[in-house]
């Protein structure tokens, strides 16, 4: 039975034909997954038809309207662009982004799409080499189309997204898009997002966002700013929040439009350029109760010069960190950021504060840890120390907001 599995077959079983899909099984008799999703074991069966299912479809060429917007789909990978495998039983990815276009066809009344598949991995594999490869792509494509898509997996899509919005100006929307359900579940958020993801690609909008599930319905998509956004559930389809800034719109599926809700960049306000050059000896450090300076040694002793430290509360780690805080700062950037992720780094109310801002620590403001760590990159890859240390505290693309305001959660 070995060679059958993951193959689609049609079997003779109870007096019945039975269609589906062969799962691993460790019984010794046939599982099979049929077309409405359930699992169905068989111990007396015969098979009439074996199907490859590797086999793939040849689809149509996509039709073009000329009074359409065009827009590219950059494919990267991740659940988006996956299946599962029956032979293994994981997610693998395996569509490239014709395919996904082809799966969407929606996407053909709101733009016309090019699809290119510049990477087919979990976004857990992205090395800043990838970033840099694709702002040029992004950069590339924003000459010729109205807007970008960027699917990515979804686990890092708010660093890669943050790393583009650092690395390019941009006239045009550059929307990164993914899922957390692959498209062959019946939950499958892949669809919409996408249809989402086409609408703000063609609206009026110049920056990088990130567009997914508002909530656990398949009613509305949020636009989040890239440089605010993180991914805060393992599994829900709702997992990406903003946080210290508002979505900056959301996407309603059923009647296509979009409701802004926060201050944006709007289209064309801004100059397409590109600094695509990124410091890799940067570090993000999390801080808990007990952990020893001996970490800001060791990368410094590697030659890292840039440190993001995840403290406590409103920006602090303990007092035994102070001596080799002072060290490292005479060469290198260290920027706070907060376990808290909600507010502002205020390293003035204490005294361990104090005592950090005395050591060279800068305030990250209000800015993601992860954010800071991208910024910090980027800073440190285009500019001069010093100039980097003024700009890290300085807003660029979004990334520090000016109030302390809290945002609720539902907009
Ligand atoms: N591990 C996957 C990734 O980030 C999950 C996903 O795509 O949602 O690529």
């Amino acid at each position: 039975m070995e060679e059958i599995v993951g193959k689609k077959v049609k079997i003779k079983a109870k007096g019945r034909i039975f269609e589906g899909i062969v799962m691993p099984s460790t019984t010794g008799s046939l599982v099979l997954k049929l077309n409405n999703g359930y699992n169905v074991g068989f111990v007396d069966y015969e098979v009439i038809e074996v199907e490859d299912l590797e086999r793939r479809e040849e689809k149509p060429p996509i039709f073009k309207n000329p009074k359409l917007p065009n827009v590219k789909i950059i494919s990267t990978g991740g659940t988006i662009a996956s299946k599962v495998d029956y032979r293994t039983g994981a997610v693998t990815s395996q569509f490239t982004a014709e395919e996904i276009v082809g799966d969407v066809p929606e996407l053909a009344e709101i733009c016309n799409v090019d699809a290119c598949l510049l990477y087919n991995i979990l976004s857990e594999n992205m090395k800043v080499e990838h970033w840099v490869k694709l702002a040029r792509e992004v950069y590339k494509s924003l000459k010729k189309y109205e807007g970008v898509i960027v699917t990515h997996g979804t686990d890092t899509m708010a660093y890669t997204a943050s790393a583009l919005a650092f690395m390019l100006s941009t006239p045009k929307p550059v929307v990164f898009v993914g899922a957390q359900r692959s498209s062959d579940r019946p939950s499958s958020d892949a669809a919409m997002n996408l249809v989402c993801s086409a609408l703000t690609a063609t609206s009026d909008l110049g920056e990088v966002v990130v567009v997914m599930h508002a909530t656990t319905s398949d009613d509305y998509c949020y636009i989040h700013r890239a440089v605010k956004v993180r991914k805060c559930h393992t599994s829900r389809r709702d997992a990406f929040k903003s946080i210290n800034y508002p979505p900056l719109g959301k996407v309603i599926y059923d009647t296509r439009k979009i409701t802004w809700i926060a201050d944006r960049i709007r289209r064309n306000e801004k100059e397409l350029s590109i600094k695509d050059r990124m410091e890799e000896k940067v570090v993000l450090i999390k801080f808990f109760p007990g952990l020893k300076p001996d970490i800001l040694e060791y990368y410094y002793s590697k030659g890292y010069r840039g440190f993001v430290l995840e403290g406590t509360g409103l920006g602090h780690v303990s007092t035994d960190w102070i001596d080799t805080l002072r060290k490292v700062t005479e060469d290198s950037l260290v920027v706070m950021t907060s376990q808290c992720l909600w507010g502002r780094i205020c390293d003035r109310v204490y005294d361990t504060g104090r005592y950090l801002l005395k050591a060279g620590v800068v305030e990250g403001e209000d800015m993601l840890p992860e954010v800071a760590l991208v910024k910090l990159m980027w800073l440190l890859g285009n500019y001069e120390l010093e100039e980097a240390r003024e700009l890290v505290r300085k807003n660029i693309v979004g990334e520090i907001t000016s109030s302390t305001r809290y945002w609720e959660a539902e907009y």
